[in-house]
């Protein structure tokens, strides 16, 4: 029988216990490089002038009220979510092959997607996510049901992609694997391929029959560039893939808690596309409304309103400039200041690694002493946040690196 008594204890999610090990340090020369949220050159949350502006806007608005949205979400925002996804004129959405669901942020996003395929596909495919991804693939994927496996995806000697190892995974794997890919800003390692090689995963994907699975967290916060964000997924659709993008406005929007994303399934081209992508639309919408019935409203109205709006639009743009400019100049910034001290080492992937977040190189012992000795948190992967860094803290962090790359 189920008693209280028979669950064991689970282990704390290593980026939380992060964080609360960092809230409770009380030095004041500690550095956050551990959390995926942006912050400011004050290392504070920052709220886009954008996304306030349309906040006051809705708070002011008289027809507001708090009623359930469908079950798909606000009409508004999807289709606005779709456009940004594979672009204003696609003709995938003018074939109306693309069906898309509003969804509790990027989390729900490939939640929704790993739970759709567990049940849809015929064959219960393996899915293949990078080594390494973001640690919550494993876990969303699993709980649904899939079986996990792994394409190799960083070269630990090159700091850089294995292109050859992905690819002989790829064309290696069963015909028809479903394969997770992060649409730019590759988390935890920053490194993407370029338009050369996603031009050649595309073709062994073809060929193999392979389903490709986006995750795109990162559009327009990566290279402050909303179509070069996309391009990878805008190709695969070009090509005429069948495939799903999950979608988070948590980091492009500064919305994390609002929980805003959008799930979107794309069929292939065809005189029964948009028949086919009506009926996937209809069974998705039964599984939301198992999971969690109709999705946040708050969120939705405010990235809606944004995206719907060319005047706002084009302030969310200069926004997003403003966070991934920052964020390369902390990445120039850094590897000038180890170049500078003569680091052991070479640092030239601080800068060609892009997004949020540097897969370092730093070992797991000198995780530690980053963190005992030097008040810094990251997790022990090596893993850095680019936000966390900012002028204040700059030179410290490089003398922290050197002295325990030494
Ligand atoms: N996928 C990836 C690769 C991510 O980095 C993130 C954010 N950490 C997400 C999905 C989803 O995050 P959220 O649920 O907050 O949108």
């Amino acid at each position: 029988v189920f008693t209280a008594a028979t669950v064991a204890a689970a282990p704390e999610d290593p980026l939380f216990g992060l964080m609360k090990a960092y809230r409770e340090d009380p030095s004041d020369k500690k550095v956050d490089l551990g959390i995926g949220a942006y912050r400011d050159n004050n290392a504070k949350p920052w709220i886009l002038p954008v996304v306030k502006k349309a906040d006051n806007a809705i708070h002011n608005d008289p027809n507001l009220n708090h009623e359930y949205l469908s079950i798909g979400g606000l009409a508004e925002f999807t289709a606005a979510a779709q456009k940004l996804i594979a672009g204003g004129d696609s003709p995938a959405i003018q074939e109306k092959r693309v069906c898309s669901l509003q969804t509790i942020s990027g989390t729900g996003a490939v939640h929704l997607g790993g739970l759709f395929l567990a049940k849809f596909h015929p064959q219960k495919p393996t899915i293949y996510v990078s080594n390494p991804t973001w640690a919550n693939h494993n876990q969303i994927f699993t709980n649904v049901g899939l079986k996990l496996a792994q394409y190799p995806y960083f070269s630990a000697q090159t700091k850089g992609l294995d292109i050859d190892g992905m690819l002989q995974t790829l064309r290696t794997a069963p015909t028809g694997s479903v394969i997770v890919l992060h649409a730019c800003a590759h988390n935890p390692t920053g490194v993407d391929p370029t338009q050369e090689q996603w031009r050649q995963i595309a073709a062994v994907m073809r060929e193999r029959q392979h389903f490709p699975f986006f995750d795109t967290a990162y559009q327009g916060f990566a290279s402050g560039d909303l179509a070069r964000d996309a391009w990878a997924i805008r190709y695969f659709i070009a090509q005429g893939f069948e495939l799903c993008v999950a979608q988070s406005f948590a980091k492009n929007f500064g919305l994390y808690g609002e929980r805003t994303g959008a799930f979107h399934f794309v069929s292939a081209p065809g005189p029964d596309a948009a028949t086919a992508s009506s009926h996937i639309a209809s069974q998705l919408a039964i599984l939301q409304r198992s999971e969690i019935s109709n999705p946040p409203a708050y969120g939705a109205r405010i990235a809606g309103r944004v995206l719907n709006d060319p005047a706002l639009f084009a302030e969310w743009e200069v926004d997003l400039r403003t966070m991934s400019g920052r964020i390369q100049e902390m990445r120039t910034g850094l590897r000038e200041r180890l170049e500078a001290r003569g680091t052991p080492g070479s640092w030239d992937h601080i800068t060609s690694q892009i997004g949020m977040f540097s897969f370092t190189g730093l070992t797991e012992g000198q995780v530690k002493i980053l963190r005992d000795k030097w008040h810094v948190y990251m997790t022990k992967n090596g893993r850095i946040s680019m936000a966390g860094l900012n002028t204040n803290n700059l030179d410290y962090f490089a003398e922290a690196v050197d002295s325990v790359v030494r």
